[in-house]
């Protein structure tokens, strides 16, 4: 799937680059870039194209984050968590100390949840 997407956007430029250079229709290239009837090349760059890098830095950020922090799981979207012991990341649905929806957990649950961390601390401090 990855391998297919790649192969479209290289498709998608040789396409642009082909329309560009061999129609002989840069004009109109020049025109929504910014770079043509400006009063230099470098202004028509920065107030043309050039002005949206900052752009790119910011969605190339935002996906280099996200890549980061989402689950380990392929095909898996959402944000995960470190699995302890391991290099992994996981979300609430593949994180395996996780049991069930997370949302649909009752407070009782919870309740005892908690109760049995605080007897394995005062379990293992008193036994120390
Ligand atoms: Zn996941």
């Amino acid at each position: 799937m990855k391998r297919g997407l790649i192969v479209g956007l290289c498709a998608v430029g040789f396409l642009i680059v082909a329309v560009i250079f061999w129609t002989d229709s840069a004009h109109w290239f020049l025109r929504y870039t910014g770079a043509d009837s400006e009063s230099g090349t470098w202004y028509g760059f920065w107030s043309g194209f050039g002005g949206a890098i900052p752009d790119f830095l910011i969605v190339g950020s935002i996906i280099t984050i996200y890549r980061h922090h989402n689950c380990h799981v392929k095909g898996c979207l959402r944000l995960g968590k470190a699995v302890e012991g391991t290099p992994y990341l996981a979300c609430p649905a593949h994180h395996p100390a996780h049991e069930g929806n997370k949302r649909s957990v009752s407070e009782d649950i919870i309740k005892l949840a908690h109760k049995a961390h605080l007897e394995r601390e005062n379990s293992a401090t008193s036994g120390t």
